[in-house]
């Protein structure tokens, strides 16, 4: 079985960007005592392995959202911490083996990577919340998580201060991915897209696919095409789609549902079942 399938790329000084075989990415930064790793992918390859031949620094992990693709390898590590707006019952169900194992790429499947190799339970892994404005210390460099709810309910951006480097997740992507399980309604991207700008101003930004290269030139491109999509749709449809605009293309577009564009009632129960179970467990 293959299971050395990360690709590794420094991408600064002490931080290196772990790429699944061109499905996702997740970042490693390193400081003097101790270690961060951003997102930790499928888990579809030996992810603590490819760590540790980067870094013996003691290791914490970090989910920027809980879809699979970013938090699924969780069980290689047992613990790692997850927004605390989705450490619903609902979003570990979506990290369940059967599920995980639905989301290997065309490519992957293309290098040898079977299904057999996405192991691992989430019963076994502990998911630990986090709240906004949490700081992770690595010695000499820090690093602050700020929620920016805008792809999922708990979606966080990453951002070490000093070195002005942000990590997204799928905050915002080069293919803005709000078509995808329990996304957020694409007008609470809209919401929170000139938040986004203002907060990443001067970083320079890695996200959670392709070659984790994006720029606020394209958000801004993004939020004017996430605009005119609203003005286009004022209401939600009635049937479940994935739709790009204005076309797909890789470097540069807008996925999105549009069942899901607007928040609905539906949706506002499940939201009130989540933020219960938050604050009365
Ligand atoms: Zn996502």
């Amino acid at each position: 079985m293959n299971m050395d399938i990360y690709t590794v790329e420094e991408i600064a000084p002490g931080t290196f960007r772990l790429d699944e075989c061109g499905r996702d990415n997740c970042y490693l930064l390193c400081g003097k005592t101790g270690a961060l790793l951003i997102d930790c992918s499928l888990g579809a390859g030996d992810l603590p392995g490819t760590v540790r031949r980067l870094t013996k620094l003691p290791l914490t992990v970090a989910a920027t959202h809980t879809h699979g693709d970013h938090a699924g390898g969780g069980h290689q590590f047992g613990t790692i911490h997850v927004p605390r707006a989705e450490t619903h019952v609902s979003f570990r169900g979506q990290n369940l083996r059967v599920f995980r194992r639905q989301l290997l790429s065309n490519r992957m499947k293309r290098a040898g990577i079977t299904k057999k190799n996405v192991r691992g339970s989430i019963r076994k892994t502990e998911w630990l919340p986090f709240d906004d404005g949490a700081v992770f210390d690595l010695g000499g460099r820090t690093v602050r998580a700020v929620s920016v709810p805008a792809h999922t309910v708990g979606s966080t951006v990453f951002l070490d201060e000093r070195n002005k480097l942000a990590f997204l997740g799928d905050t915002a992507c080069p293919v803005l991915p709000m078509h995808t399980y329990r996304a957020l309604p694409l007008s609470a991207w809209e919401a929170q897209g000139d938040r986004l700008l203002a907060l990443t101003d001067g970083y320079t930004l890695w996200c959670g696919h392709g070659d984790g290269r994006l720029n606020r030139a394209l958000i801004r491109r993004q939020l004017c095409w996430v605009r005119e999509i609203l003005k286009a749709r004022p209401t939600n449809e009635a049937t479940h789609r994935i739709l790009y605009y204005p076309t797909f293309d890789p470097a540069g577009c807008v996925g999105f549902d549009p069942a899901n564009l607007y928040e609905s009632d539906k949706r506002k129960g499940w939201m009130k079942e989540t933020w219960n179970s938050i604050l009365h467990g």
